[in-house]
């Protein structure tokens, strides 16, 4: 199953012609969960061909406006495009109160949203799919913001079809097979389970966490995912800047994959004063070596 991501916007505070605002796309098995919702976003879910009417949850990280400004022209345009099907949306309840006054002024929508609340502060489950969960965890921001994690499930344990053949099971064989017994054959013989088990993929994970300053309490909430997109706003030259704003610098984005022990880091949310976002990388490499620095359009297949 497709399981990646597509960064839309990685810029922090303000647009510009080379990067948008926060926004990414997590496709999951024909399913597109778009995380945060900067201006512009709309735009670029257009210029990278992603469906609309594939968007069925849209998560918002905190109520800055640089992750949400755009959700307010989406939501009108997928009503202008004639959605009738309900939108989940996982925010602050606060964005609840900011829409319904926006519509009310601006025009109904035709079609219902779901509001789920995230202004608790604790770690949950958001979202319970047949395939994938979503959980919400807090960060730690100037307002109250969270980070989000996307598991995969256990799978059902899969019976090598070579072995259904050689063996001739029938249905209640596999049953239980499947439920860890081993299996007598015609000639009274005992087969172990584990030869007829294919072995189980692992488990992938995305967790994503921005806006935050460095917060170690979120290392057991993301522990040993695929991949990790961490903010990384400032270098460590700008450190002072980071702990007033409640942001992180590239060194400790790299800190927090380093102690998660995650497979790859993903950095993002640049201040607009560094041209060039290897100069964040580069500080990132030092301490967590497997680190990239996101481009507006960047994809990361996990
Ligand atoms: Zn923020």
């Amino acid at each position: 199953m497709d399981f990646k991501v597509t960064i839309l916007g990685s810029n922090s505070a303000l647009p510009t012609s080379l990067r948008l605002t926060t926004a990414q796309a997590v496709e999951y098995n024909n399913e597109i969960f778009l995380i945060d919702c900067g201006e512009g976003t709309q735009l670029q879910l257009r210029r990278m061909n992603f469906s609309f009417p594939k968007i069925n949850h849209i998560f918002i990280s905190h109520l800055h406006g640089d992750h949400y400004f755009g959700i307010f022209g989406l939501l009108t345009s997928f009503s202008l495009m004639g959605r009738k099907q309900d939108l989940h949306i996982y925010a602050h309840l606060h964005l609840k109160e900011i829409m319904e006054v926006n519509f009310k002024y601006s025009g109904e929508l035709n079609y219902k949203i779901v509001f789920h609340d995230l202004s608790s502060l604790k770690e949950r489950k958001i979202l319970d799919l047949k395939h994938i969960e979503v959980y919400s965890f807090p960060l730690k921001h100037r307002i109250q913001a969270c980070g989000f994690l996307f598991k995969e499930k256990d799978k059902e344990p899969n019976i090598n079809p070579q072995m259904i053949r050689l063996y001739e099971l029938s249905h209640t064989d596999i049953r239980s097979i499947k439920m860890g017994n081993d299996y007598t054959d015609s000639d009274g013989k005992l087969v172990a389970n584990e030869r007829f088990m294919l072995q189980a993929k692992p488990k992938r994970s995305y967790a994503f966490c921005s806006d935050t300053a460095y917060f170690e309490k979120i290392v057991d909430s993301i522990k040993g995912v695929d991949l990790l997109y961490h903010e990384a706003t400032f270098t460590e030259q700008d450190k002072a800047r980071a702990e007033k704003t409640r942001h992180s610098t590239a060194l400790q984005a790299a800190k927090i994959a380093e102690l998660a022990k995650v497979k790859k880091l993903i950095i993002g949310h640049f201040s607009s004063r560094y041209t060039n976002p290897k100069i964040l990388e580069r500080e990132a490499v030092t301490i967590f070596e497997n680190t990239q620095a996101v481009n507006d359009g960047d994809v990361f297949e996990i």
